[in-house]
């Protein structure tokens, strides 16, 4: 079983310092706020920022955040609509490649983000209301509390690596 939320991570995170003892209602407002929080933090950058130890620049992971939200909220109201549960896992890399994180332009992630979180609120809040369950291949049981939770912390985690990568570049760019 693949290790998931505040076990993989630590509680709170060991990066990120975020908490996992938000409630489902507060993982929602969180992710309402991520397109703002995070055309704030890379208000005036260019995307194509890098930090050494990451394969992905500043825009990447702005695409990350998008497709990781939109992946799991197709699934929470694939399961909700039809009672398909099972769930695999998903090859985030494979994604990046496929859709060349590193080439799309910040502009454009940032409006897909918004359309994403949209979409999520409305996907997880309904799977919430439900109690959509599912069964991943992986992690095993997620419900739609899980989900909520494990996707704020994603969002909030790559914000993190995002203000690594523009800190680095600020460091960079004084020398
Ligand atoms: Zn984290």
């Amino acid at each position: 079983m693949e290790l998931w939320g505040a076990r993989l991570y630590g509680n709170p995170c060991r990066d990120c310092e975020f908490d996992w003892s938000l409630t489902p209602r507060e993982a929602i407002a969180q992710i309402g706020y991520v397109p703002a929080r995070y055309a704030a933090l890379v208000k005036g950058r260019r995307g194509d920022e890098r930090h050494p130890e990451l394969d992905w620049n500043v825009a990447a992971y702005v695409s990350h955040v998008t497709d990781n939200l939109r992946n799991w909220a197709e699934r929470l109201a694939g399961a909700r609509l039809t009672g398909a549960r099972q769930v695999p896992g998903y090859d985030q890399d494979l994604l990046a490649q496929a859709r060349f994180y590193n080439d799309v332009p910040l502009a454009g992630a940032l409006w897909s983000l918004r359309r994403a979180a949209d979409a999520w609120v409305d996907s997880v809040s309904a799977a919430l209301a439900e109690h959509v369950v599912l069964e991943h291949a992986d992690r095993g049981v997620q419900r739609a509390e899980d989900v909520a939770r494990n996707n704020a912390h994603d969002a909030a985690h790559h914000a993190w690596d995002i203000e690594r990568i523009l800190a680095h570049a600020d460091r960079s760019t004084a020398l």
